[in-house]
């Protein structure tokens, strides 16, 4: 197939297609990038311009696009079976992930079903939360508990459960009534604490609303350690673990939503396992198939599982599906990711470089005028951007400061994509020292560019 001009390609992919999470009226300025290839950090367009993917596409990719291994992975599963219905009919790709999967996992979890989005995963699991009080006694245990600006993907229940109005304030009237818990805030904490010292004297928040609501609360959904929608938020182990005791308390399920968590992306393999403690229930995506394939999952315990086993008549059956679940391509792609990161030398590495990342990103941007907060966990760090850094004002939203130098960094090679007036990096583990030079030069000469000092 020949490689037209950008143009052309951009122009046809405008006459067909609506892009997500985006106003189609921007593309007339920025018109779409058409990626022709990949490589390790690197997307190469249609005329060859390259970016640096340093926000791991939609903060999947895990391990590089293209990724030998993977891809070779891939092509032998393909060869041998593409799609098999999961009800009745099973495939050793999907046996061994669950297999391995459940050696590595917070201690407990060990039942898995499979969805092919995060947002699904969510909702499967809220659905075995409920159906499980159902079945053992607790048929009040109607509603469900989640975060100030949580996010937890944009169908209508996984939309019910987020926080953040700019994806589901207009659907309100067609969304789940939720119990919302102020959770934390440790760059405008209410009681004037820094993560680094504080007992999450917030965490009593979340007493106040368990003691109000735990009784009538099926499960509370929460992203262990980072909002990442939110803004990239990150907050202590702590939280969690007092969090873990009020659901304890109280018999309100924690799932764990680990799909932008999960896969060494907070330094360890899951978020959770820096509070110690375990979820009722987790789910997992995007790292999973190292960005490749859509697949996701919740896994749960025992104990969850068994309320649901019984004879066909007593209607007792988790009876929910979906299409490609367990799809043995999907999970050849998570097989392979495990195989490449299964003696730790990756998530090692990841690690020390994560030290050096958050050194140069403190060294180049603290000292700019409108750098109000660099927070990070693992190889993600964020900063974010305010009118006034003694009164933490943020900058007017209409002004579009964050999309601003988005469009900038994309002129420089580097593929940044702000939440608003947070820039962010969340690099695949393999990033280099080199492009983290790189991004971080880039990123902060756009940001001079559009809020000069
Ligand atoms: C991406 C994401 C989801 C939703 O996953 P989709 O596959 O986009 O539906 C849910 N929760 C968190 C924390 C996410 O980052």
């Amino acid at each position: 197939m020949a490689i037209c001009e950008n143009k052309d390609w951009s122009k046809t992919d405008l006459k067909y297609i609506w892009h997500p999470c985006s106003q189609m009226k921007d593309y007339e300025e920025l018109p779409p990038i058409v990626i022709d290839h990949g490589e390790g950090m690197y997307l190469y367009d249609v005329n060859g311009k390259r970016y640096v993917d340093v926000i791991s596409s939609w903060w999947c990719n895990l391990l590089g696009h293209c990724n030998p291994h993977i891809n070779d992975e891939i092509k032998k599963q393909l060869d041998s079976l593409e799609h098999v219905i999961f009800a009745n009919f099973s495939n050793k790709q999907a046996i061994r992930l669950c297999e391995r999967l459940s050696k590595i996992l917070p201690e407990g979890l060990c039942k898995f079903n499979f969805t092919d989005n995060g947002s699904s995963a969510i909702e499967a699991a809220m659905k075995v939360s409920f159906q499980y009080h159902q079945q053992t006694g607790n048929p009040q245990k109607t509603r469900f508990m989640a975060l100030t600006d949580a996010y937890h993907g944009e169908t209508i229940g996984a939309l019910s459960v987020g926080g953040c109005d700019l994806y589901s304030e207009l659907y309100k009237p067609i969304l789940m009534d939720i119990v919302r818990i102020e959770g934390p805030d440790c760059y405008r904490c209410p009681f004037g604490k820094d993560r680094e010292h504080c007992a999450c004297e917030c965490a009593q928040k979340a007493a106040e609303t368990f003691k109000k609501y735990g009784k009538e609360t099926s499960a509370l959904l929460v992203e262990p350690l980072l909002q990442g929608s939110a803004g990239m938020k990150v907050y202590p182990p702590l939280y969690l673990k007092k969090l873990r005791e009020l659901c304890t308390e109280y018999n309100v399920h924690l799932i764990a939503d680990e799909i932008a968590t999960g896969y060494g992306r907070t330094g360890k393999m899951f978020a959770f396992n820096h509070a110690g403690v375990s979820p009722d229930i987790m789910c997992l995506s995007k790292g999973l198939t190292g960005g490749y394939m859509p697949c996701a999952l919740f896994v749960t315990t025992q104990k969850i599982y068994d309320a649901f086993y019984d004879e066909y008549n007593t209607h007792k059956a988790f009876m929910h599906s979906h299409t490609y679940s367990g799809n043995p391509l999907a999970c050849a792609a998570a097989n392979a990711v495990l195989d490449l990161l299964e003696d730790g030398s990756i998530l090692k590495k990841a690690n020390e470089n994560a030290i050096y990342f958050n050194r140069i990103i403190k060294e180049k941007f603290a000292s700019h005028k409108n750098v109000g907060d660099i927070r990070h966990i693992g190889l993600i760090n964020a900063i974010e951007l305010v009118k006034d850094t003694q009164t933490k004002e943020p900058l007017d939203s209409r002004l579009r400061t964050g999309y601003q130098i988005y469009k900038k960094a994309l002129k420089k090679g580097v593929l940044l994509r702000p939440l608003g007036d947070v820039i962010y990096f969340n690099p695949p583990l393999i990033i280099s020292r080199d492009d983290m030079d790189f991004v971080t030069d880039v990123a902060l000469e756009c940001l001079l560019e559009v809020l000069p000092e």
